[in-house]
This record gives C-alpha cells, sequence and structure tokens, in this order.
C-alpha cells in the first residue's frame, strides 16, 4: 500500500475501484456525489459516512440513490461549506496581516520623514547663505516626493487589500445563501427553516398579528418513485416547489423541510386563511400534469396532505410546529389529498 501525500488517503486508486464496484453492485448511478460519498466511504475518512451507510446495511434497507443523496448533504455538502469557510478565513487572516505590514510600512516612512524635517530643521537654524538655503530647500522637496511616492504605493496596496475584502464578502454571502438553499428545488432549506420561524414568531408576537404554519407531505411518493424512477420524482419535487413560489405571496415564507415534505409559514394569516391557501395548494397540484419529459408520457397525477395550525399566544414555537405535523399525519389517516387543521 501507498500512502498519497495530496490525499492522505491509503492507496486511493484502490478506494476508487472500490467505490465504483459499489455502485455498480447497488444499481446506483455513478453521478459525482455519489461516487464522492463511496470514496468517503472506503477511505474511512468520515466516521459518520461509515456509520451512516453502515447502519442501512445492517438494517437491509435499500442504498437508494435518494438515501445516498440524503447522506452526501448531510455529511460531505456541508464539508464542502467548510472547506470554503476555512479558506475565507485565510483570505482574510492574510489580507489583515497584510494591512499591519502596509500600516507598520507607513510608521516607518513616517518616522523617517520626521528624523529628516528635524534635521533640516537643525540646518535651517545654522544656515549662513542663500546658496544653503536653496540646498536645504531642495533636501525638503526631495523628502516631501518621497513621502508622497511612498504614500501613493500604500495607497495602492490598501486600495487592493479592500477590493480583495469585498470580493470575499461577496463569495460569503453567495456561501451562506446556498447552505440555506435546497439544492435539488432552489428553494429555502430546513436550516433557513429553523431561522425564519424565529424571525417570523418574534415579528407576529411583536404586532400581534396571526401567524399560521402549514406542513405539507406528498402522498404515496415511495411508490411514485418505484414505478416512475428517482429522477421523475426529483422532477416532482421541484414541480411541487414551484407551484408553491407561483402562488405564495412575497412576505410568505416556504422551504423543504426535507425528503418529500414542505412547510409555509403565513405572516398575518388566520387557521381559516391558511387552510384556505393550503386547499388552493393541494387542488393546484392534484391538476397539475406530470409528464415524463424525455417520453412525454402523462404520469398518474401526484397529491398532497397537509396539517395547518395557527400561533397560539403564548405558545412554543415547538408546540405549534408539532401541532400542524399531527394535523398532517390526521391528513394522511385520513385517507390523504386533504387538509386538517388543528382546533384542539
Ligand atoms: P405517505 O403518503 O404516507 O407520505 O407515503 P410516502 O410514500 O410518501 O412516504 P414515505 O415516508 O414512506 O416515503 C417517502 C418517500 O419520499 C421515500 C423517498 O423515496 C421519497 N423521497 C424523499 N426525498 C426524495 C428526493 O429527494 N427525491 C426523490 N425522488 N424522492 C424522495
Ligand atoms: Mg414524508
Ligand atoms: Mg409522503
Amino acid at each position: 500500500m501507498t500512502d498519497n501525500e495530496d490525499t492522505g488517503i491509503k492507496d486511493p486508486n484502490k478506494v476508487a475501484l472500490q467505490a465504483i464496484q459499489r455502485i455498480q453492485d447497488e444499481g446506483l448511478p455513478a453521478s459525482p456525489e455519489i461516487y464522492e460519498l463511496f470514496f468517503v466511504y472506503y477511505s474511512g475518512v468520515s466516521s459518520e459516512v461509515t456509520r451512516s451507510i453502515d447502519i442501512m446495511v445492517n438494517q437491509n434497507f435499500e442504498l437508494t440513490a435518494e438515501r445516498c443523496m440524503e447522506l452526501y448533504r448531510r455529511y460531505l455538502d456541508d464539508d464542502l461549506t467548510k472547506q470554503a469557510l476555512n479558506k475565507a478565513e485565510q483570505i482574510v487572516g492574510d489580507t489583515l496581516n497584510g494591512v499591519d505590514q502596509i500600516m507598520d510600512n507607513f510608521k516607518i516612512s513616517n518616522k523617517h520623514f520626521f528624523g529628516s524635517m528635524e534635521h533640516i530643521n537643525a540646518d535651517v537654524l545654522d544656515a549662513v547663505d542663500v546658496k544653503q538655503f536653496k540646498s536645504l530647500l531642495a533636501s525638503i522637496i526631495k523628502e516631501a516626493q518621497r513621502m508622497v511616492t511612498e504614500n501613493h504605493v500604500l495607497e495602492k496596496k490598501l486600495e487592493k487589500s479592500s477590493i480583495t475584502m469585498q470580493q470575499l464578502k461577496r463569495e460569503m454571502e453567495e456561501i451562506r445563501a446556498e447552505a440555506y438553499t435546497d439544492s435539488l428545488t432552489g428553494i429555502p432549506n430546513r436550516k433557513k427553516f429553523d431561522l425564519e420561524v424565529v424571525r417570523l414568531v418574534a415579528e407576529a408576537r411583536e404586532e400581534a398579528t396571526p401567524l399560521s404554519i402549514i406542513f405539507i407531505d406528498i402522498d404515496h411518493f415511495k411508490s411514485f418513485n418505484d414505478t416512475y424512477g428517482h429522477q421523475i420524482g426529483d422532477q416532482v419535487l421541484r414541480l411541487v416547489a414551484r407551484a408553491f413560489r407561483d402562488s405564495l405571496k412575497g412576505q410568505d415564507f416556504f422551504c423543504r423541510y426535507g425528503g418529500e415534505e414542505f412547510v409555509i409559514i403565513l405572516p398575518k394569516t388566520p387557521l381559516k386563511g391558511a387552510a384556505h391557501i393550503a386547499d388552493i395548494l393541494r387542488q393546484s397540484i392534484k391538476n397539475k400534469d406530470i409528464k415524463n419529459k424525455a417520453t412525454n408520457e402523462k404520469l398518474t397525477s401526484v397529491t398532497i396532505s397537509s396539517g395547518v395550525a395557527e400561533l397560539r399566544n403564548d405558545e412554543e414555537i415547538d408546540k405549534w410546529v408539532s401541532r400542524a405535523d399531527n394535523a398532517l399525519y390526521r391528513a394522511k389517516k385520513q385517507g390523504r389529498n386533504c387538509v386538517i387543521v388543528s382546533e384542539e
């Protein structure tokens, strides 16, 4: 076995072959993400990835592309964010060091200038004729010119640092936006929900306005995937996300909460209004024509079930969220493709 200096992984060629073999054996698509997942698994560099895959295998869960992608998103995508943040941190450190150095140079250059001026000052007192004055004046001008040139160089360096920092700020904003976006549908993800729910509850309490939440889950999605394949399943998830985007108002928040679950938070909306919106969304999804893009074949329609709850005075956020989740559970029990409100 050989140690590879770049990756720190023992025998990366063998690990790569093991990963490819496993992807073939499981009948998985050889996407870069799934390849990376199994490469990480066989290299043993992530105990979390190893443990999660081992648990799934031990419990006889089929390693579907969807489950692999969940693991990838949970453990490896975040690593990318961490790597990007580490890189950003390094650039900030380097730039700050650079600025420190510029300031040090500036101090040295100032000290030098004032040292020369003190000298000249002393010489002026001793000067006896115009020739000596002229020569001293020439020295002052030379020193001042040197100072101007040096300051110009320092200014340019500072300007460059400032541009680097601005660029970095933009990159950090992009990284942050990415971290809060669901990569499949392009809408906000659960992490964003965790932030937004706190903000919207605080706002509703401050303004004393009603706030409602809708939990949504696609019905029988497992069998839809089993019938038509995951790619078409993914297409449906994007379609549902698009339907929400088209139907909701700017102030409403919606996200992919996970898997085939979505959550909508409706500011300034009481229970009845929220239930009405949930029903409009339910009908709009049910009436959508779902086609296999490749063959144009029309597929069975998809339905969603929803649970709705309005925030009560002094209610804990978790309690409110779980009331909506329980209502969704009841919607499933009642036969799906329906909206249930939490009124208890
Ligand atoms: P129910 O009506 O009770 O909700 O049944 P269900 O089959 O929708 O629910 P279940 O929880 O048994 O299965 C959820 C399925 O959703 C499993 C998985 O195949 C599918 N799913 C979750 N996330 C994704 C995804 O990102 N892409 C695709 N294509 N399918 C997903
Ligand atoms: Mg579900
Ligand atoms: Mg479901």
